[in-house]
């Protein structure tokens, strides 16, 4: 039999998808319009959080995000090295420098003990953060009660990177809900939870900030009296008061919002269900399998597993053989440092012990909500044999 080929993730429309956003074509808006705003609603009462800006995409979301908290020239940006180069593009876009904070090998996020390490010798330098971003790994959640703690003790701002986490939850509360932080980002590129083909969110309590992100996502104009700096001088007036973007979702893609995120816990069960399976059949191996915290529920966006160290010579042959069957098997992610534009910042991979032994070690396996279970068996007699 010749299995067709399986990709790590892929997203799941449903004809009530289709109808909706045809419906949202067939409609006098394109952009602009009811559904943002209705999406918006929608998300920021998922997310228990009070106001939630909709973008085109996550990348574009931590980029305001970095700018309605004042992020400038000089200041410091931290995360962690496992992640998307946007986590840590987002603090250049606006000038600012970036280092990077190792991660903990067991829950491959952001090391709280790493982090209160280098934030006491960059108390004594003169160098504190204005902004840390943790990033929830897979849809893990960082250990945020501490990371809040540590945000009041030396005073910097947090940005949850949430775009792999809608649907996760942490301490009994929806990831979103920013207890922790100051803004949380969630993107709905088609890979991630749900989706709107391209497109991100910010969610925050602070008015004043979700101001800030409305403003600054469509060219920093504002049609708000309480605003303006100038007397009105007729019904075609408006006035640009910042330097903002083009960042605006279009209501075709609110629509897909609107109705995926219907669905969003049904698609956290099915892929708690499919990590489930994948535990139990893969328990056996010398493999590091995700930990699953009390503390918290994963969204599971991803299922990565770890090599023990007497295999991680074996790992580039294991994943070309993987390929080789058609199993999109993938490695989230190459350390951000490691990526030639970051050369010039003369990163030293020594720094991060933790994140060079995750990127020796680590694999993600198929994981989306239509993955069939003759799929995920393939890919576990798959990678049982390779390893055996
Ligand atoms: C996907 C992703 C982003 C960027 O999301 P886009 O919506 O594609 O811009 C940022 N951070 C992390 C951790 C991601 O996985």
């Amino acid at each position: 039999m010749t299995q067709k080929y399986i990709p790590y993730g892929t997203q799941e429309i449903t004809s009530e998808d289709i109808d909706f956003v045809t419906q949202s074509i067939r409609s006098a808006f394109l952009t602009q319009g009811p559904l943002v705003p209705q999406f918006e609603e929608a998300l920021a009462k998922y997310g228990q959080s009070k106001y939630a800006i909709l973008v085109n995409s996550a990348t574009s979301a931590l980029h305001i995000a970095c700018l309605a908290l004042g992020l400038t020239k000089d200041d410091y940006v931290w995360t962690s090295p496992i992640s998307f180069v946007a986590s840590s593009n987002c603090a250049l876009y606006c000038g600012a420098k970036i280092d990077f904070v190792d991660i903990d090998i067991n829950s491959n996020n952001m090391s709280v003990v790493a982090l209160e390490n280098k934030l006491k010798i960059a108390e004594l330098n003169g160098k504190l953060p204005k902004i840390v971003i943790p990033v929830h790994m897979a849809g893990f959640s960082c250990d945020m009660e501490s990371i809040g703690r540590l945000s009041k003790k030396y005073g910097f701002h947090v940005i949850e990177d949430a775009s792999h986490a809608i649907g996760g939850r942490y301490l009994d509360r929806p990831i979103g809900c920013g207890i922790y932080s100051d803004i949380v980002i969630f993107s709905f590129h088609p890979v991630k939870i749900i989706t709107t083909g391209e497109g991100g969110a910010a969610l925050t309590n602070c008015e004043e900030l979700a101001n800030q992100m409305r403003l600054l996502r469509s060219h920093g104009i504002t049609r708000d009296p309480s605003l303006m700096q100038k007397t009105n001088e007729g019904g075609w007036h408006y006035e640009q008061i910042a330097l903002g973007f083009n960042y605006r979702m279009t209501e075709m893609q609110a629509a897909l919002g609107i109705s995926q995120l219907q669905r969003v816990d049904s698609f956290v069960k099915k892929r708690q269900l499919l990590a489930k399976k994948y535990h139990d059949k893969l328990k056996k191996l010398p493999l590091l399998l995700p930990i699953d915290s009390i503390q918290a529920y994963s969204s599971y966006h991803l299922y990565i597993v770890k090599l023990m160290p007497e295999l991680v010579q074996f790992r580039k042959n294991i994943f070309d053989a993987m390929r080789n069957k058609g199993i999109g098997v993938n490695l989230h992610y190459i350390p951000i440092y490691q990526q030639p534009f970051y050369k010039k910042f003369q990163f030293n991979h020594n720094d991060y012990p933790s994140s060079e032994q995750y990127y020796s070690s680590a694999i993600t396996l198929p994981l989306f909500t239509k993955l069939m279970e003759s799929e995920q068996d393939f890919v576990v007699d798959s990678l049982v044999e390779l390893i055996s």
